[in-house]
């Protein structure tokens, strides 16, 4: 093979062909958005294994998100015209550390077969500390000692790492002793949270230098896409295995960081040849993504950051469609409106896998499912953690787990009496004393419970039978196919039939869900491949290879594009949302102002923004303020639709004080005339939306916690 004929390397241009073939040392790729970062990585892969530089299993692949990690794979299959098999290293850094964690368990006082904790769960173990401890959870909620313990993870710090001042601000002073405490409980139940997943790895690493001498000389090239967004614990997992071969690459844009809520720290990748001396470093200008009018809407808005390096971005077509701004009454007319611009392209042939909606917070999406319903449009949710979120599924998925791991208590708790069995909390109490006390399993412990009569008759009947029911499905997991095993414990418990008894309008729906779940497992081998998935990505493609629209979070969209983005919702106080104002002042706004550019930045030819006139918050009506960001698009490159009704809430002219002359100023509506069919049928929801929170249908709504909607997730 002589390296210039290889096809896969045709059709780069010469920054990305050097930053190919550059393969030994350290290397960074610092370009925009569109610049064929993550191509460039994909190529990379390709060539090292053509030139037989390393095998597929010495090659250590991190990407920010599962679907990321299979794009790569396919990618690198496709390029070499095999599949890509064997690269066993190619994942997210916790599907990795996970790997990493399970092959040394012992070694961190784990058993190897250890259940990773999702949000819910810790937030249940960490009550039970504060419980245990008479901390008063009112006063220092669950959530916010998890909030803090993911913070402190997301730095690697140990409990004894804390920083006083920090721990000071929870409970009195003991927020670092409770982290411990909680590290112990997770030890005694043979569990780990998402930080661990990191950390402990870090600590194998630091305490057994054979360990880590063992990765040194496994990984032979290490590759990192969406490197702005590492925070210090991955930092320094990184920095740690690069000690061996020393061929680091890394791709970023510290235009895109916008993890910086979750610790993402934009610094490394500003000190990256200071960390790793000799680094090249290779910019790339060119986009081959979007079209012109889109990539200067983007620069633009982009270039009002301070504190960014600045980079050049050149469109490779033609200036194509301008971004168009268009404005509603409230959130139900955007979501209609936008459902009949979808079903206009999709009659013009468009796909509608090309089209995507991407919004600020996920409580925004319920409005377009419930419209996408209405009209029969095909549409999938993605990257939230929003379908193993829902009560029903928690339970059925803890049904599983214990099968797979009798020692999951928490799991066990969840479902010991549900459906009710007559095991009261005082029931569950015993077991849980029992287990502690014989350092037994939850079902060996209600065993002994029920054989030493120390149970009420009826309770120790039901209790009997659950555990023998658990014992015979444990017994089962190699005997029978995992969907078939999972459709029969559902059954088999009762668990199915009481959602077919239950009333309540969600029930069938549940049910629905239900069957999902158990079809969302056939792709996996077995049961424990699939509980794995589950645990790390808490997401399921629904219409999965069905043409369907894309909804999903601007952050979930990194590094993805599609040729239509729809971006509603940009109005003051959700798009920049309120939260990371108020906490982290013009730093929260630069980030906000990145997300924005992250949005326009993955649209390929049309680029669509939408704002409300009235939305609905924490299930109030509220008049809303166009986005500042909207002001900052340059007008060249943007088309206004129509522009909201002069009703509602006060001018912009009152915000931050300096938006005072607003091309979006709702006293003012800019370029538009009062004659759109927007505008009246605004005028013939005014009445309705006006009669205040009771006038729609639909659950509750908060923006409260969408911004840690990832780590910090709402209970089902
Ligand atoms: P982001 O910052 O959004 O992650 P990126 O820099 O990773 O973007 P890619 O996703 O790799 O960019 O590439 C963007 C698009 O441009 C892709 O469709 C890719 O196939 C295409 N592309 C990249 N390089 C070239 C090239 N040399 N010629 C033609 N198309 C290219
Ligand atoms: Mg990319």
């Amino acid at each position: 093979l002589r390296k210039a004929d290889a096809d896969y390397l045709a059709g780069l241009n010469p920054e990305q062909r050097e930053a190919v073939e550059t393969l030994d040392g350290p290397l960074l790729v610092l370009a925009g958005a569109g610049t064929g970062k993550t191509r460039v990585l994909t190529t990379r892969i390709a060539h090292i294994l053509a030139l037989g530089k390393a095998r597929p299993f010495e090659i250590l692949a991190v990407t920010f998100t599962n679907k990321a990690a299979r794009e790569m794979r396919e990618r690198v299959g496709k390029l070499l015209g095999q599949a890509a098999e064997g690269m066993q290293w190619l994942g997210t850094f916790h599907s990795i550390g996970t790997r990493i964690l399970r092959r040394h368990a012992e070694l961190a006082g784990l058993h190897s077969n250890f259940t990773i904790l999702d949000t819910d769960d810790q937030i249940r173990l960490i009550k039970q500390v504060l419980a245990a401890e008479n901390i008063d959870d009112k006063r220092w909620p669950a959530r916010q000692l998890a909030f803090a313990i993911d913070g402190w993870k997301n730095r690697a710090l140990s409990p004894k790492e804390v920083p006083v001042g920090e721990a000071q601000s929870f409970a009195a002073g003991r927020g670092a002793e409770l982290y411990a405490m909680y590290q112990a409980r997770l030890r005694q139940l043979n569990a780990v949270d998402f930080g661990d997943l990191l950390l402990e790895p870090i600590r194998l690493f630091r305490e057994h230098k054979d360990v880590l001498e063992q990765y040194h000389r496994r990984f032979r090239y290490m590759l990192v896409d969406e490197y702005q967004d590492t925070n210090t614990a991955q930092y320094l997992w990184l920095r740690l295995l690069a000690q061996g071969s020393k061929n680091l690459a890394c791709v970023g844009d510290d235009d895109q960081s916008i993890y910086g809520w979750r610790g993402a720290e934009v610094e490394n990748i500003l000190k990256f040849d200071r960390d790793f001396p000799g680094a090249k470093i290779v910019r790339l200008e060119r986009n081959y993504r979007s079209t012109g009018h889109i990539l200067n809407a983007a620069s633009h808005l982009i270039a009002k950051n301070e504190g960014r390096l600045g980079k050049t971005l050149r469109p490779q077509t033609e200036l194509g469609e301008k971004v168009t701004v268009a404005g509603s009454w409230d959130s139900g007319e955007e979501a209609r409106a936008i459902g009949d611009e979808i079903e206009a392209l999709h009659s013009k042939g468009h796909k509608l896998d090309e089209i995507a909606i991407l919004v600020r917070a996920s409580f925004q999406m319920r409005e377009f499912e419930e419209r996408f319903i209405t009209l029969g449009l095909n549409y999938r949710v993605v990257g939230g953690p929003r379908f193993y979120e829902r009560a029903e599924i928690r339970d059925a998925m803890a049904y599983l787990r214990v099968i797979a791991s009798p020692a999951d208590a928490l799991a066990f708790e969840r479902i010991v009496n549900t459906p009710k069995r007559g095991l009261g909390d005082v029931t569950v109490k015993l077991i849980i004393e029992r287990a502690r006390a014989d350092s037994v399993t939850l079902p060996e412990a209600a065993r002994r419970l029920c054989d030493a009569g120390e149970i009420k008759a009826k309770a120790r009947q039901a209790l009997k039978d659950l555990v023998l029911s658990f014992d015979r499905w444990t017994g089962l997991i190699d005997k029978m196919r995992h969907t078939e095993l999972a459709e029969m414990v559902l059954e088999e418990s009762g668990y199915t039939d009481m959602w077919a008894k239950d009333r309540t309008a969600e029930a069938q729906g549940r049910l629905e869900n239900l069957k999902e779940l158990v079809r969302s497992m056939e792709q996996f081998e077995n049961l424990r491949g699939f509980l794995e998935h589950v645990s790390l990505v808490m997401d399921v493609d629904g219409a999965r290879g069905e043409d369907a629209v894309t909804i999903m979070t601007l952050h979930a969209a990194k590094g993805l594009e599609y040729d239509t983005v729809f971006l509603p919702g940009w109005e003051e106080g959700l798009f920049p949302h309120q939260r990371s104002l108020d906490e982290s002042g013009r730093a929260g706004l630069e980030e906000e102002r990145r997300l924005a550019y992250v949005g326009l930045t993955r649209a390929r030819r049309r680029a669509k923004v939408w704002f409300a006139s009235n939305r609905r918050i924490h299930g109030m009506w509220q008049s809303s303020i166009p986005s500042r960001f909207l002001d900052e698009l340059p007008e060249p490159d943007v088309d206004v639709i129509e522009a909201p009704a002069s009703y509602g809430g006060g001018s912009f002219g009152g915000m931050g004080g300096s938006y005072g002359a607003s091309r979006f100023d709702q006293q003012k509506p800019f370029n538009s005339t009062y004659d759109t069919p927007g505008w009246r049928r605004a005028q013939e929801n005014r009445a309705h939306a006006t009669a205040g929170p009771g006038a729609r249908s639909g659950g509750p709504m908060t923006i409260e916690g969408e911004l840690v909607a990832s780590s910090t997730a709402k209970s089902a």
